[in-house]
C-alpha cells in the first residue's frame, strides 16, 4: 500500500477514462486537454490545496503531488494543469483575506482557471531579479509594460500570477527587493494591453510569449506588500519544484512498469529479453534511482507542509527526480527496441515530455550552483 492510496486509486480511475489515445491525439494536434482538466476540476482534485472553507480539500503538497504523479504514471501529461497547484503557495500564504474569499471558491469550482505563472523573460533568463517588466503605480492602479517568455497555458487560463519590478534593480539595496506579485485577470487584459503569442515546442505544452503595453491592473490585484514579491514567489517556486519532482516520479513509474512488462513479454532468440542482464539491470537501476528521488521528494513536501525551509530539498528533489525520469525513459525506449519509437506506444511522447524537466522550471546547473553555494558554503560561481 502506497501513501495516499485512496487518492491514487481515485486519480487512476479518472485517468483510465483518458487513455494514451486521448493524449496522443492532443499531442499530434497541439490541442489543450480541456476535457481532462474539466474532469479533474469537477472531481475536486485540482482544488486539493485550497482550504475547505473556500471549497477545496485542504490537503498538503504531498497529496497534491501524488495526484500529479498518478496522472504521469497513467501515461497522461500533468503539464496541462499543474500550475493551478503550485501558484497556490503564493496565494494561500500571502494573499489577503479578500483576495482569498474572492478567488479561491471560483478556482475550486472551476469557474476560474489559474494556470499561468509569469516569471521568465527573454533577456533575464534564469537571472530572475534582472527581469525588466515594470509595474508603475498610478492612483489606484498599476500600469504594466514589458515582456515574458515561456508562459505556459496563458491562452487557457483566466488568471496569471505575474512577477514584475515595481522599483528598478539599480535603485534597491538588495536585488531581491523591488519585485511585486500581481494576480492578473487575463480575459480583461487581453486586447487591452496584453498580447499573447503561442510558441510551438517539442511537446504539447501550450507555452507563449506575453507582451504588456500599458496594461492597467487594479492596485487591489497585488499580492502582499509592494516590493516583497520575490520572497512570496519563492513559495510557489519551491512548491513547483516539488510538484514537478512528483510528476517525474510518475514518469519513472510509467517507464519502469512499461519496460519491465515488455521485457517479460518480448521473446527474441527464443527467450524473454528481460532474462538478459543487459536489459534487466538498467531497469533495476532506474527503479533504485526512482526510489531515492521519491524519498527526497516526499521530504521536500513534508518540510513545506510543516512551514519549514525546504529550498534545498525542493531543488534536490526536482534534480534527482528529473534525472531519474530521463534515465528511466531512455531505458524504456532501449528496452522496446524499434517499437519505442512508434507513437502508438506513448513512450517517445512521454520521453519528450519528461526531457523538459532538465531545463524547466529551473535547470540542473542552477540547482547544482544553489547546492554548492547555499548548502555547502562554497563561493558563488557566477
Ligand atoms: C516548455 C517550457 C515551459 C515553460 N513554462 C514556464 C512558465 O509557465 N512560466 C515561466 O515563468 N517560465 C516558464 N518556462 C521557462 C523556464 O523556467 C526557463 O526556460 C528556465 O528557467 C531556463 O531559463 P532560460 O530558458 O532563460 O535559460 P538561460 O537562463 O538562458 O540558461 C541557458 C542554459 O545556460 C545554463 N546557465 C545559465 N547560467 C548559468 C550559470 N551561471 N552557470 C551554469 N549554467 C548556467 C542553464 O542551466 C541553461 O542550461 C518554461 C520553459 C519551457 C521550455
Amino acid at each position: 500500500m502506497e501513501l495516499y492510496q485512496d487518492i491514487r486509486d481515485g486519480v487512476t480511475a479518472l485517468c483510465a477514462e483518458f487513455p494514451g489515445e486521448y493524449w496522443r491525439k492532443l499531442d499530434a494536434n497541439s490541442e489543450y486537454a480541456d476535457k481532462f482538466v474539466a474532469e479533474l476540476t469537477s472531481s475536486g482534485y485540482l482544488a486539493a490545496l485550497i482550504p475547505e472553507e473556500y471549497g477545496g480539500s485542504g490537503l498538503g503538497v504531498a497529496a497534491a503531488g501524488v495526484i500529479l504523479e498518478e496522472i504521469s504514471r497513467s501515461g497522461g501529461h500533468p503539464g496541462a494543469c499543474h500550475a493551478q497547484m503550485y501558484t497556490m503557495g503564493t496565494i494561500l500564504r500571502h494573499g489577503s483575506a479578500e483576495q482569498k474569499a474572492h478567488y479561491l471558491p471560483q478556482i475550486a469550482n472551476g469557474s476560474l482557471r489559474l494556470q499561468a505563472f509569469g516569471v521568465t523573460e527573454p533577456a533575464a533568463g534564469t537571472d530572475t531579479t534582472s527581469i525588466k517588466t515594470f509595474a508603475r503605480r498610478e492612483g489606484d492602479k498599476y500600469i504594466v509594460n514589458g515582456q515574458k517568455i515561456w508562459i505556459s497555458r496563458a491562452e487557457h487560463s483566466d488568471l496569471l500570477l505575474l512577477l514584475a519590478r515595481t522599483t528598478l534593480k539599480d535603485q534597491v539595496s538588495k536585488k531581491t527587493d523591488g519585485l511585486s506579485v500581481f494576480l492578473v485577470d487575463m480575459k480583461q487584459a487581453l486586447g487591452n494591453g496584453l498580447t499573447i503569442h503561442p510558441i510551438q515546442t517539442m511537446m504539447n505544452h501550450h507555452t507563449t510569449e506575453l507582451f504588456f503595453d500599458d496594461l492597467e491592473v487594479p492596485a487591489s490585484s497585488m499580492i502582499g506588500e509592494e516590493g516583497k514579491g520575490f520572497r512570496y514567489i519563492l513559495d510557489s517556486m519551491n512548491v513547483e519544484r516539488t510538484l514537478i519532482a512528483f510528476e517525474c516520479i510518475g514518469d519513472c513509474k510509467f517507464f519502469i512498469e512499461r519496460a519491465s512488462s515488455y521485457a517479460n513479454d518480448r521473446k527474441v532468440f527464443g527467450r524473454p529479453i528481460g532474462s538478459n542482464q543487459g536489459i534487466q539491470f538498467p531497469i533495476a537501476r532506474a527503479y533504485a534511482e526512482m526510489r531515492a528521488a521519491e524519498l527526497m521528494t516526499h521530504e521536500a513536501a513534508r518540510l513545506f507542509d510543516a512551514g519549514e525551509r525546504c529550498g534545498a530539498e525542493a531543488n534536490m528533489a526536482k534534480m534527482l527526480a528529473a534525472d531519474a525520469s530521463l534515465h528511466a525513459g531512455d531505458t524504456c525506449l532501449q528496452t522496446h527496441g524499434g517499437y519505442g519509437f512508434a507513437k502508438e506506444f506513448d513512450i517517445e511522447r512521454k520521453f519528450r515530455e519528461t526531457r523538459l524537466y532538465q531545463v524547466a522550471p529551473i535547470s540542473t546547473n542552477l540547482i547544482l550552483s544553489f547546492i554548492g553555494e547555499h548548502v555547502l558554503g562554497m563561493q558563488r560561481s557566477f
